[in-house]
C-alpha cells in the first residue's frame, strides 16, 4: 500500500480474513470473530481463537458498550499522517468491550481532559473508503 503520508489519514490494508470487520463498519455494525467452542469473541481477526486454539470461528455482532481500560491523547499529527491535522487532539483508547475483546480505537466528541479510565462508551461508525468503515466511541452520557 502506498499512501502519500503529506495528505491522506492511511486506509487499513484489507484482507480476506478482516474484509468482514471492514464492510459491517461500513454498515453501522460492529462485528468480532466469535469462537464455536469456547464462545470468546477475538480481536484482532485470527485464523484461530486466543483462548483455546479452535479455529471454528464465526463473525457475530458484538454489544456496542465497553469501558475505557486506557487512553492516550495525540496533539501532534500522528505518523506525519497530515489528514489528521483537523481532528487534533485525538483521543485513542483501548476499550475494553463488553463481550470482553479489547479494541484501540478513537474516542470521540469529548474534551481531551475529561477523558478517564473507568469511563463507559459506546461505538458509532465512520466510513473511511467504499469499502470500509471503522469504529470509534464516544462517552456514554446519562439522559438527564
Ligand atoms: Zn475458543
Amino acid at each position: 500500500m502506498s499512501v502519500d503520508p503529506t495528505s491522506a489519514k492511511p486506509l487499513p490494508v484489507i484482507t480476506d480474513l478482516t474484509r468482514p470487520f471492514w464492510t459491517a463498519a461500513k454498515a453501522g455494525r460492529l462485528v468480532l470473530q466469535k469462537c464455536q467452542q469456547c464462545g470468546t469473541f477475538n480481536f484482532h481477526p485470527k485464523p484461530w481463537c486466543i483462548e483455546c486454539g479452535s479455529r471454528a470461528l464465526e463473525w457475530t455482532d458484538a454489544r456496542p458498550g465497553g469501558t475505557v481500560y486506557s487512553h492516550t491523547v495525540s496533539r501532534s499529527v500522528a505518523m506525519n499522517y497530515q489528514g489528521w491535522a483537523a481532528d487534533l487532539p485525538v483521543i485513542l483508547c483501548l476499550v475494553d468491550l463488553d463481550d470482553g475483546a479489547r479494541m484501540y480505537a478513537q474516542v470521540t466528541d469529548c474534551a481531551p481532559e475529561e477523558i478517564r479510565v473507568g469511563m463507559r462508551v459506546t461505538v458509532h461508525f465512520e466510513s473511511i473508503s467504499d469499502e470500509a468503515g471503522i469504529p470509534k466511541f464516544r462517552l456514554e452520557r446519562s439522559a438527564a
